[in-house]
């Protein structure tokens, strides 16, 4: 199938996206790597009467740590993460998950911001936003607000976003010393979204955990924390014991639903499995250090 007919604008300056998304709102859709949106178009399940183009913008495609915090501006692409050393050295996370999502091609072209819009629930980025208590810098031509993470999501493919609202940028505080990072998924083929993912974090030292963060991927209708588990886990050395109580604790908290291939049941399934591996990896690997 074709895209519908659509008006098409290139702005230079900000300001104009802003004051164009102001005028259109709903029926304007911004264009950055097209990585979804052009498929979304050609499908007609998307029928914008207007594209707001930001590749003109050279400002929005800045990565780099500023105070106590690694921003990712709004035409940052995925391989730019994924080679970026800051973002090795601050946010590792980051750099773990990104050979996870689609291929090289797609990877070029598509931004973290795009994905953090968009909020597919299988999505890798917004997993990771979760799990690292990230922060979605939003503008509007009344100004700028800060969203956390936790609050950006409200359903599928859902979020707090105003319709004259954009990204501008999305920002992580820079990892402390002792925190260590493990992203891991499981997908049919490699570079499909996630069936089950998780993205992981915590405070190691001389085994215990501390400040768990376990973010899910591909389990229910959004990404999703699952902040029971986490409390069981402070404070804890793991052990198969500790392990298997944070397992049953998972089960009991996960919101999980079954998708076209997999049933809620294996979902929940895989997570637990993928609990215990993360679990193991995190007290294992060496920490960042001070
Ligand atoms: C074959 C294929 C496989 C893929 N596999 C994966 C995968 O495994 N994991 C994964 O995470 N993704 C995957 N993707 C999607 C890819 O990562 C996209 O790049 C990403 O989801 C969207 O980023 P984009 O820059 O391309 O956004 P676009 O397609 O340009 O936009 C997507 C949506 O976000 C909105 N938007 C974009 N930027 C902003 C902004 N700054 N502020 C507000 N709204 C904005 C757009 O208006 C649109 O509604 C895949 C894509 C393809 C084609």
């Amino acid at each position: 199938m074709k895209a519908p007919a659509f008006s098409y604008a290139r702005p230079r300056q900000l300001a104009e996206v802003l004051s164009l998304l102001d005028r259109h709102r709903d029926e304007a859709r911004l264009l950055a790597g097209g990585q979804t949106l052009l498929a979304t178009l050609n499908m007609r399940l998307s029928e914008p009467a207007l594209l707001i183009d930001l590749q003109g913008l050279a400002e929005l495609r800045a990565l780099q740590v500023s105070g106590n915090v690694l921003r990712i501006g709004a035409m940052v692409t995925h391989s730019a993460i994924e080679a970026s050393p800051d973002v090795a050295r601050h946010a590792p996370l980051l750099a773990l998950a990104a050979p996870h999502i689609a291929h090289r091609a797609i990877r070029n072209l598509g931004t973290f911001c795009g994905s953090i819009a968009y909020g597919d629930p299988a999505a890798e980025w917004p997993a990771c936003l979760l799990a690292l208590d990230g922060t979605v810098v939003a503008r509007s031509v009344n100004g700028e607000r800060r969203i956390a993470a936790r609050d950006f999501y409200t359903g599928l493919y859902t979020t707090a976003l105003q319709p004259n609202e954009m990204i501008v940028a999305c920002e992580i505080p820079l990892a402390a010393p002792h925190q260590r990072f493990v992203f891991d998924e499981l997908s049919r083929r490699h570079g499909d979204y996630a069936v089950v993912g998780l993205a992981a974090g915590a405070q190691v030292q001389d085994g215990v955990l501390r400040q768990v963060r376990l973010a899910w991927l591909g389990t229910g209708s959004m990404p999703q924390r699952s902040l029971a588990t986490e409390q069981a886990l402070e404070g804890r050395t793991v052990d198969e014991a500790v392990i298997a109580q944070a397992q049953q604790t998972l089960r009991q908290e996960l919101q999980v639903e079954g998708d076209l291939t997999h049933a809620p049941a294996t979902k929940q399934h895989l997570a637990g499995v993928m609990l215990k591996r993360a679990l193991r990896a995190l007290t294992q690997q060496p920490a960042l250090q001070a």
